[in-house]
């Protein structure tokens, strides 16, 4: 497959490459073959070495690998906007409960399908490329991750899916939950699409039981796709953690045998240096949302300090936003405000976007991912920026931060192949689909 010729050259960019190496070619280019990036180099050199290929002139544009965001909810699209019932929340439980609580149970399989087709659009106008995606619907459970599935293909997006278990909702959605999890763990294994992969998905500690958790574990191919859990995310969870079992929430997990190096551990906002170690000796991957975190007043996590302990963590949204440069953003600030710091957060905040994220992603796609390298896959984006300053391999980052918004993303290709070009959805009709959607997001809100 490196072998075979290359059908697309992209070219005349400034190719950023990023992954553990990062550089900076001016006057770049991306050659392509099928879904799989065959060459790097400047625009004259692939011109020369593949000539007659199909030339993409992208008119000095920046060039980077698609964004990829290691958690994500997709199912939250109809709640923008949604009035709710009483008082306004103040704590993280009551924005569960008069929010997301409500809105998930209404969840028909019609609006699981639209709830995910819109974001995987903005994912694409954005230049995420890949989705580590976490689904709440306990009243449309069944079938419900081949419904997200059909959408991420239909887009043409990367995405690794899980089912919430939770018992909140009752034993039948609990039950169904973990049979809906094993039964799409086997599928994706089954269909091996280089779009699709699976996790095994759990709500949280605190709508968890130990008897639930047990049978998590046990089920048919869970600890070997690893769970995907929020961990310690508002101070509730650590409370009742501590009062019905003793522990705080990453040791009882860790009792019960969640943690592989397969798992995600998302958010650990309110965990002790004694957990961290736990985190690192088990190898799990973390899951820093840094918006997420300010929007629900939850706190901020100790990402740096995990980070500087040796935990591998990665970065996401959790469904705040589908622009992985405002994540970055965020997560450049919140650490330097939290420690009044203007130092803070330089290294750490790339090394979660960039590499981390591709190290994780590379724990359930056997190609790399989040880099332009030659046998990654063609995930490239496009974005409308010339830089004001020079641009070099050491101030890339500078550039990103500063400089760069997912609006300003012009074309997005996964595995070779355009879903947005200059600009224009390839896959979907936007408007239709928008039109659509808000009239289903009325109906829903009726009835939650
Ligand atoms: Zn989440």
């Amino acid at each position: 497959m490196r072998d075979r010729a290359p059908d697309l050259i992209i070219g005349n960019g400034v190719v950023v490459t990023c992954g553990p190496e990062p550089q900076v070619i001016a006057d770049g280019a991306v050659a392509v073959a099928g879904e799989l990036i065959r060459d790097i180099g400047t625009t004259r050199d692939l011109r020369e070495r593949y000539p007659g290929t199909r030339f993409e002139d992208v008119g000095g544009r920046l060039v980077m690998p698609g964004m990829t965001c290691t958690h994500m909810h997709l199912y939250s699209t109809f709640a923008r906007g949604m009035q709710l019932d009483g008082d306004p929340a103040r704590t993280f439980g009551q924005i569960l409960e008069r929010l997301w609580w409500r809105l998930d149970r209404a969840l028909t399989e019609e609006d699981v399908w639209m709830s995910a087709m819109m974001p995987l659009m903005w994912c694409v106008r954005n230049g995420t490329t890949t989705i580590l995606d976490h689904h709440s619907g306990p009243n449309a459970i069944p079938g419900s991750l081949d419904v997200i599935a059909d959408a991420v293909t239909r887009a043409g997006m990367r995405a690794s899916l899980a089912y919430e278990v939770s018992d909140r909702d009752g034993e039948k959605a609990r039950d169904q939950g973990i049979a809906e999890n094993v039964r799409f763990i086997e599928a994706c294994k089954r269909n091996r699409s280089p779009l699709l992969r699976a996790t095994f998905g759990l709500h949280a500690s605190f709508t968890l039981s130990d008897e639930t958790l047990r049978a998590c574990v046990d089920a048919p191919g869970a600890c070997e796709a690893g769970f995907h859990i929020h961990t310690a995310e508002g101070i509730e969870d650590l409370i009742q953690s501590i009062r019905q079992y003793g522990q705080p929430v990453v040791k009882r997990l860790d009792r019960l045998g969640l943690w592989n190096d397969k798992s995600l551990a998302v958010h650990c906002v309110h965990i002790s240096p004694e957990e961290i170690e736990i985190l690192k000796d088990r190898d799990v991957n973390v899951v820093h949302n840094p918006e997420s975190n300010m929007g629900n007043a939850v706190g901020a996590a100790p990402a740096l300090d995990m980070i500087n302990r040796g935990v591998r963590v990665g970065l996401g949204t959790d469904g705040y936003t589908y622009d992985m440069f405002e994540s970055i953003k965020v997560g450049n600030l919140i650490h330097k405000h939290n420690e009044a710091d203007p130092q803070a957060a330089w290294g750490e905040i790339p090394l979660m976007a960039f590499e981390n994220n591709s190290k994780i992603l590379a724990k359930y796609w056997d190609v790399p991912l989040g880099v332009l390298a030659p046998g990654a896959y063609a995930d490239v984006i496009v974005v409308n920026y010339w830089a004001p300053t020079p641009i070099t391999s050491s101030n890339w980052y500078s550039h990103v931060l500063f400089g760069v918004s997912g609006g300003m993303v012009d074309s997005t290709l996964v595995g070779g192949k355009f879903l947005m070009r200059r600009g224009e959805l390839l896959t979907v009709d936007e408007q239709e689909m928008a039109a659509k959607s808000r009239e289903m997001a009325r109906r829903l809100w009726e009835r939650a």
